[in-house]
């Protein structure tokens, strides 16, 4: 591919086309020498010179000490300045909008969280606008040009829109939230499911960094997953594969909100932890629950279980182990499946049990795995905590400002985090 005779006769278009191209291959293999991207964007010495001289003078990318020789001069390497351009990242939960501004090495350099809105559509962009106003009245906002949002939310959603089509958890449907917010704030706007957005991060940023099979798995009050598969990021036509929540791992079992027996999410998740713990402790049960939660079973919470385990409660290990039992039955079938090198849990209980969390699901998985699969997999703690989804959602900003969507994962960007 040769941009520079793509020129139509049109020479700020087809400059702009060829600084565009030397940032995005700065941003993927930097630090690069100019023969290098000369090499790689079929670009004339000349031109790599010259763009890069005003790069630099711009302060877009900057010289990062000398590489490797071939017979000569040593060439002086060039990597993208982090601080040069930043992104809005924002996760929606059931709860909060969370919001972080990142530089384009990912570093958050500012957050800002308002409540969710769902009474309507139009409440809920409100909503989202308001964390995007925050992120963007802050004087790091004034450093460096923004150039992008990206939104990580649970439910179906139009990729190439950025509309939210469904969302049970949100109560909300055919919301045009890229639509609306680009409108607002003349920027683009790159939306994806909150758990793919999670998976993105952990593999670019987190646990996951070099591996191109990883299956992000979300166990904390609700349960999600996430896939990344041969260096992409696996979404399905309808944007929204994994719900492994739905996956039934009981035919007959106790019935789930989507109108299915036997769900994962009604057998191996914090939320049916908690409610098999509030039924028991209504029974009356001996456990130390109970005094946790004043004897009244309706306040007990996925903390409440922990501190129980903590405490050596027979009572909470059970429903512990129960809970994670079915869990990893249930990431052993997306194993068989996929037969994934990398399992990241993430969520608040394995933060607070990492080892007890890592194991039990470990063991489990081991149970039901086939040998070959069982054998390669591995699983680990998540490591970017509560921020994953945000971080996605701003990578996918700066790829798609970068032009880089369709660039496989593993073509590895300097990210530093
Ligand atoms: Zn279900």
């Amino acid at each position: 591919m040769s941009t520079q005779k793509n020129s139509s006769g049109n020479a700020g278009w087809t400059k702009r086309v060829n600084r565009s191209l030397l940032l995005r291959e700065i941003w993927l293999d930097g630090p690069i020498s100019r023969a290098e991207l000369a090499i790689r964007t079929e670009l004339s010495p000349a031109t790599v010179t010259s763009l890069t001289e005003q790069m630099l003078r711009e302060s877009l990318i900057q010289e990062v000490g000398k590489g490797v020789s071939r017979g000569g001069r040593k060439p002086i390497l060039l990597s993208v300045n982090p601080g040069a351009r930043l992104a809005v990242g924002m996760e929606v939960t059931t709860e909060r909008v969370l919001g972080s501004l990142m530089n384009l090495h990912c570093d958050i350099v500012e957050s800002f969280e308002a409540p969710v809105r769902l009474e309507s559509a139009a409440a809920f962009v409100e909503s989202l606008a308001a964390v995007v106003a925050g992120l963007l009245a802050k004087d790091a906002a004034r450093a460096a040009p923004v150039v992008g949002i990206g939104v990580a939310c649970p439910g179906l959603i139009d990729v190439e829109t950025a509309e939210l089509r469904y969302s049970s958890s949100l109560g909300l449907e055919r919301v045009p939230v890229g639509r609306e917010l680009e409108r607002r704030f003349g920027l683009p706007v790159a939306m994806h499911k909150g758990m793919n957005m999670s998976a993105l991060a952990e593999n670019q940023l987190g646990a996951g960094k070099g591996e191109d099979h990883l299956v992000y798995v979300l166990f904390d009050r609700q349960i999600g997953l996430g896939l990344v598969m041969d260096g992409r990021m696996y979404m399905g036509p309808q944007g929204g594969a994994g719900e492994i929540g739905h996956m039934t791992v009981e035919i007959n079992g106790p019935y789930c909100r989507c109108g299915n027996r036997g769900c994962l999410c009604v057998l191996g998740s914090g939320e049916s932890m908690v409610a098999n713990a509030a039924r028991l402790v209504g029974q009356g049960a001996d456990t130390i629950l109970a005094t946790y939660c004043n004897g009244d079973p309706a306040q007990l919470t996925i903390e409440h279980v922990l501190e129980g385990i903590e405490a050596g409660d027979r009572l909470a290990r059970t429903l512990f182990n129960e809970t994670v039992e079915y869990l990893a039955a249930g990431i052993a079938n997306v194993v068989n499946l996929l037969g994934p090198r990398l399992i990241a849990i993430g969520g608040r209980i394995v933060r607070r049990h990492p080892d007890l969390v890592v194991q039990s699901l470990y063991s489990g998985i081991c149970k039901r795995a086939l040998p070959g699969y069982r054998d390669e997999v591995k699983v680990l703690q998540a490591e970017l905590g509560s921020k994953a989804a945000e971080l996605g959602a701003g990578l996918m900003a700066i790829r798609r400002y970068l032009n880089v969507e369709g660039v496989a994962l593993s073509k590895r960007a300097q990210v530093s985090s």
